[in-house]
């Protein structure tokens, strides 16, 4: 739209005639004149309107979409009273616009079916999402995934910095040779495929040609129960690095990612930050790595609870050592728990040669629970086509991915992040599914 400027841009436009366009957020009427605060993608912005242009919107409800032409004006009316109400959003305070047009752009007859207009969106969560198409409009609930985006470019923008190569992983494959009732299938031409669990295959075989990779990966996993972490769709921030020395190095660029992205979303998403009343968790100055035995450990000394003959972290150890220990000890939410045992990891996961019973494996606890899981994998032929066959798998259905290892790949390790974990932890949301767009879960395959 020629000469638009949004709502953020204003008070650079104070004296100037102005046009402006968005959503009809909240109308008061006050007969003689009204207030509109508009809502466009920066922000709200408060319209006042001649009685002429209320007449315009008899009929008409919010969310109706509305160009305006008028003046910016330093802002007559009291904060707070007519004003958006909306916290992090002081410019639309300072200036409002005189309107001498209104255009109608999309004239909206019916009542919204949820309130989208206040500071939050108040209702069960099944009905905010149900309700997704107009509920996202709100300011909190967009803000939400304007930090998701933020956390992603943080990512891309470290990755391309290390020269890591951007791939875009396929989604179908054929039929699941790792087998498991976890998988979706589908039909594809008369015979089975599959939705891909992970891109570890594709992230390797393209690591042994451009040694670092990275990629937003879609992971799709037939989980039985609803949980308030486990999607069946989500997606993966990935990279894979070569000729590493440890998985200390793997650790490392994990570590430094994640810096990357949290000082995105502070650069990037002030406004959404403080409109979500969220104070990014403090890093440290190092995430601290512990062994899974030790941190088994931890959890027993820390709260009376021994859960040290369990092969994992339960979720309420999770939750206790980032969200209780690591802050109080280290100064950060995000700790890696290293070594975990071989028969917890997959076929592709390195023996740590000093016990091979443990693996070179990691999972990033971040603020509440896993978000990574990573480590060092084989790469060595001969060593991969009897770790197949150690987990009972048969080489002979994996020789595509053997096909790297044959001709040569180097030491290297890689992970994968789950981004509406991160987010639903970074932003402390009680479900992942409020940290999802558009969530699929055991019920849910709509909108
Ligand atoms: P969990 O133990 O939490 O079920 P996992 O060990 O199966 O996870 P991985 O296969 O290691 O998970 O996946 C890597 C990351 O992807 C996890 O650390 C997590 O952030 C995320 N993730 C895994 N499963 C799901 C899911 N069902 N929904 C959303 N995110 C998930």
């Amino acid at each position: 739209m020629q000469n638009r400027i949004l709502a953020s841009e204003l008070p650079e436009h104070l004296g100037q005639s102005v046009v402006v366009a968005g959503w009809l957020h909240r109308l008061r009427d006050m007969a003689k004149f009204g207030f509109a605060i508009v809502r466009d993608r920066s922000g709200l912005m408060q319209v006042v309107l001649t009685a002429e242009q209320l007449e315009q919107l008899k009929g008409l409800q919010v969310e109706t979409v509305i160009k305006v032409t008028g003046e910016v004006v330093k802002k007559q009316s009291k904060p707070g009273g007519a004003g958006p109400g909306s916290a992090g959003d002081p410019s639309a305070y300072e200036v409002e616009i005189q309107a001498t047009t209104l255009e109608i752009l999309s004239p909206v007859r019916d009542v919204v079916p949820v309130e989208v207009n206040n500071d939050s969106v108040d209702v069960h969560l099944d009905t905010l999402l149900d309700n997704r198409v107009v509920t996202l409009r709100n300011p909190k609930q967009r803000a939400i995934f304007r930090v998701q985006a933020a956390l992603v470019h943080g990512f891309r923008s470290f990755m391309e910095g290390q020269g890591f190569t951007e791939i875009f992983f396929p989604v179908l494959a054929g039929a699941a040779s790792e087998g498991g009732a976890e998988f979706f299938r589908v039909e594809y031409y008369g015979r089975e495929a599959t939705l891909t669990q992970s891109a570890q295959l594709y992230k390797q075989i393209t690591m042994g040609v451009y040694e670092g990779v990275y990629g937003v990966s879609y992971s799709f996993r037939a989980e039985k129960f609803a949980t308030s972490r486990h999607l069946t769709e989500f997606n993966q921030l990935e990279f894979e690095v070569g000729f590493v020395d440890s998985m200390e190095d793997v650790m490392v660029y994990g570590e430094s990612a994640t810096r990357a992205m949290l000082g995105a979303v502070e650069n990037e998403c002030k406004t959404e930050l403080a409109l979500l009343g969220v104070t990014l968790p403090p890093l440290g100055e190092r995430f601290p790595r512990i062994k899974l035995q030790e941190a088994l450990e931890i959890y027993k000394e820390g709260t009376g609870i021994d859960e040290t003959s369990e092969p994992d972290l339960s979720p309420a150890a999770e939750k206790w050592l980032s969200t209780v220990w690591a802050p109080k000890e280290h100064g950060t939410g995000f700790i890696f728990i290293t070594h975990y045992p071989e028969t917890k990891r997959p076929f592709y996961v390195a023996l740590d040669p000093e016990d091979p019973s443990l693996t070179l494996s990691f999972d990033l606890i971040g603020f509440g629970s896993e978000i990574v899981s990573g480590g060092m994998r084989i790469n060595r032929y001969d060593e991969q086509i009897e770790r197949i066959k150690a987990k009972g798998l048969k080489p002979e259905e994996f020789e595509d991915y053997l096909m790297m290892h044959k001709y040569g790949i180097p030491p290297e390790g890689g992970w994968g992040m789950g981004l509406q974990r991160l987010t639903q932890n970074v932003l402390g949301l009680a479900n992942i599914k409020e940290a999802t767009l558009f969530p699929r879960d055991v019920q849910r395959l709509r909108p």
